[in-house]
């Protein structure tokens, strides 16, 4: 989710998703199109599955390994995120639990460590429902796409069921062009829904808005409403503001 922090007020904070909400657009997103194709589908929630991979950090580590905060700054945000999914009803049989290994330090520092079983099984996972219900259809809420090709090779018709949500790729640099043509490789039935467009909607507070400048327009939440006769206006812009 570190993706969705570009979007907010400060983007070092981390950003709350509200998975219930995050149901609700999704429902909403889909009903939209579904009314559009004019098939009469009604559109409830199904069965919820949440994939990820926690590492298991020792509590004596290899002082050898130098700081490893990082590491467990990331692992304690990614426990807290399972939680949420955890609280709004998602199985949690797709949670890994991962022992830390020096060799994963290393790679983690270099931003070259790959987990391969969460992709792995969430494609079994997928593969499994499409075959036991192809009517239904499936949501694969993902930052990447690395795994839809091999869901393409054991069910060649999954795109009839398949909906993609994700972040479009146009966001992503410098790999953008790359990561929009593999998406556009795949003849998807219903368009992926692309999840920056409803960021005021997902994440979690009660007074939620949008910063007023136009050149910001970073989301913010705060724990009283804003005054209606004043503009919503971030923190960053307000002090920007009034240091001219
Ligand atoms: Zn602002």
């Amino acid at each position: 989710m570190g993706f969705f922090a570009s979007f907010m007020e400060f983007a070092d904070s981390p950003f709350r998703l509200d998975f219930s909400r995050l149901l609700d657009v999704l429902a909403d997103a889909l009903s939209t199109q579904v009314s559009h194709s004019k098939q009469h589908i009604p559109i409830e929630v199904g069965d919820l599955y949440f994939y990820t991979a926690i590492f298991d950090i020792p509590d004596h580590p290899d002082p050898e390994w130098g700081d490893i905060g990082f590491i467990r700054h990331g692992s304690e945000a990614r426990t807290r995120f399972a939680g949420a999914a955890i609280d709004a009803g998602f199985n949690p049989d797709g949670i890994f639990r991962v022992p830390l290994r020096g060799w994963m330090v290393e790679k983690l520092r270099e931003h070259r460590y790959q987990e391969k079983m969460v992709d792995t099984s969430l494609v079994a996972r997928l593969v499994e429902q499409a075959i036991a219900d192809p009517s239904r259809l499936h949501v694969l809420i993902s930052g990447d796409v690395d795994m839809l090709p091999a869901i393409s090779t054991v069910v060649p018709d999954y795109t009839k069921t398949v909906v993609l949500d994700t972040t479009h790729p146009a966001q992503y640099e410098p790999e953008s062009a790359q990561s929009s043509f593999r998406l556009s490789q795949f003849k998807f039935n219903y368009e992926p829904i692309y999840l920056e467009r409803h960021v005021d909607r997902l994440v979690e507070g009660t007074y939620i808005y949008r910063c007023s400048n136009p050149r910001c327009q970073h989301i913010f939440t705060r724990p009283s409403p804003v005054p209606a006769y004043s503009n919503p206006i971030c923190k960053p812009c307000y002090l920007a503001k009034g240091s001219r």
